[in-house]
């Protein structure tokens, strides 16, 4: 079935509030399974409006609309919709009463004439009561097209979709979508994407997407099924061909969990600890580690060491090595990584030096070459790289590659 989301406001044409309802709406559609292919914007304008509802309801099955259900002159929404599907306006005892209770209850004062305006109903709508406002949400139903009216503030219309719209919508779609996320790091976008051609040219249910990340690839594989148990078994052969084809790169097929997290999980579980000496990232490595609950027992101390001195002091990188190679060197970025382990007492280090940017670059050295050295088992390796993107883009690819040298280091120790 097909859903399109119709958002009515000048307010939100102008800019001056932003359309969180269509976001929200637009997610909860994609996991009931009903397919949404437009959205759009109209405000407060009647022509503008009964143009845009004929043309939804014309090509979507459900047209829901969000916002102009108040009581003043400018919403106009129930009215031009009512008009669209040839129904009357007819006042709803049941909403009158309603709207005096909310009154009432909430010492709002006076009732004025134009709020009985909201207890106008279409003549055979369903009526949704609101229970943290006064316009009701209504749903029009005629010729096997159904509108369904939601008041604009999100805090009435999130409960009201949630209490009474999505049971709605699940009995006319009853199937749902369920999705799970594999994680790759150590593989770029279009190494991932060339190795599953076949499975993108050939899929339907389930259906693949990859979405790149700095450093990571994520493949979300989405099933349409009748409940959770039937989507994991339509997603099992898939899931398997993905592990045939990536084994150990894949990190995590868990929506919410982090390379990170993985890291410092692999290393509770080999009873190892890492420490990190960190040059150009000033601590994002460190950080990122340490953002995972429970990292003190795999990271008692790092290092930041930005100058030459610091490295010799710190880490006892010999003044030789820098002299000869520079800081910015397969070198340093050893030395730097073994001292570090020795320093903290770790098994494992992580460094990083390169030349995030804008300055520092050379034509030999020049900005985005970057060293990520590794310290594991007793020898030291370091890894040249060549980014191009400004100094934060510089930094959050370090990072992302050190993560995952650190990850494979610790795989194969
Ligand atoms: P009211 O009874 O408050 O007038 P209404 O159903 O007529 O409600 P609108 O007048 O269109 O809704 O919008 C009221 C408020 O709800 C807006 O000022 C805005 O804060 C919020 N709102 C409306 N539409 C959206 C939207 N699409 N996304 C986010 N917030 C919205
Ligand atoms: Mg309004």
């Amino acid at each position: 079935m097909t859903v399109e989301l119709v958002c009515v406001g000048t307010e939100i044409l102008l800019g001056n509030i932003v359309n969180t309802n269509a976001a929200y709406l637009a997610e909860q559609c994609a996991m009931l399974g009903l397919s949404c292919y437009h959205q759009s914007v109209v405000g407060d304008n009647e022509q503008r409006m009964e143009e845009t509802i004929r043309r939804a309801v014309s090509r979507s099955d459900i047209v829901i609309l969000s916002g102009g259900l108040g009581p003043t002159k400018d919403d106009l929404t129930k009215e031009v919709t009512a008009r669209v599907f040839d129904m009357e306006l007819l006042e709803d005892p049941h909403t009158r009463a309603r709207i005096q209770e909310y009154f009432d209850q909430n010492h709002r004062g006076q009732i004025t004439e134009n709020n009985w305006k909201q207890a106008q109903v279409p003549e055979g709508a369903m009526v949704i009561d609101n229970y943290n406002g006064t316009a009701p949400g209504l749903i029009l139903q005629k010729d096997g097209k159904t509108a369904i009216l939601l008041p604009g503030p999100p805090n009435e219309l999130k409960p009201m979709f949630e209490r009474d719209i999505r049971p709605f919508l699940n009995r006319l779609e009853p199937e749902g979508i369920y999705s799970k996320m594999v994680k790759i790091c150590g593989f770029g976008e279009s190494k991932v994407e060339s190795m599953i051609t076949d499975i993108l040219e050939s899929q339907t249910n389930p259906t693949i997407a990859p979405y790149a990340k700095t450093g990571e690839v994520h493949l979300r594989i989405t099933a349409k099924a009748i409940n959770e148990e039937t989507a994991d078994e339509m997603m099992e052969p898939m899931m398997e061909e993905l592990y045939r084809r990536f084994g150990s790169q894949i990190f995590t097929t868990e929506e919410a969990v982090t390379l990170e997290e993985t890291i410092v999980e692999l290393l509770k579980e080999k009873g190892k600890t890492v420490t990190t000496a960190e040059s150009c990232t000033g601590g994002l490595v460190a950080g990122r580690l340490l953002n995972v609950p429970g990292a003190s027992s795999i990271y008692m101390e790092g290092y930041i060491t930005y100058s030459n001195e610091a490295k010799e002091k710190l880490l006892g990188v010999s003044h030789v090595t820098l002299e000869q190679y520079g800081a910015v060197s397969k070198e340093t970025a050893c030395e730097m990584a073994e001292g570090a382990a020795k320093a903290a007492g770790a098994d494992l280090a992580i460094s990083v030096t390169g030349i995030a940017g804008p300055d520092g670059g050379t034509k030999e050295k020049p900005v985005g070459l970057v060293y990520v050295g590794c310290y594991a088992d007793g020898e030291a390796r370091a890894y040249e790289f060549h980014f191009t993107g400004n100094r934060a883009k510089n930094r959050e690819s370090t990072v992302a590659k050190a993560l995952t040298i650190l990850r494979e280091a610790l795989i194969n120790s």
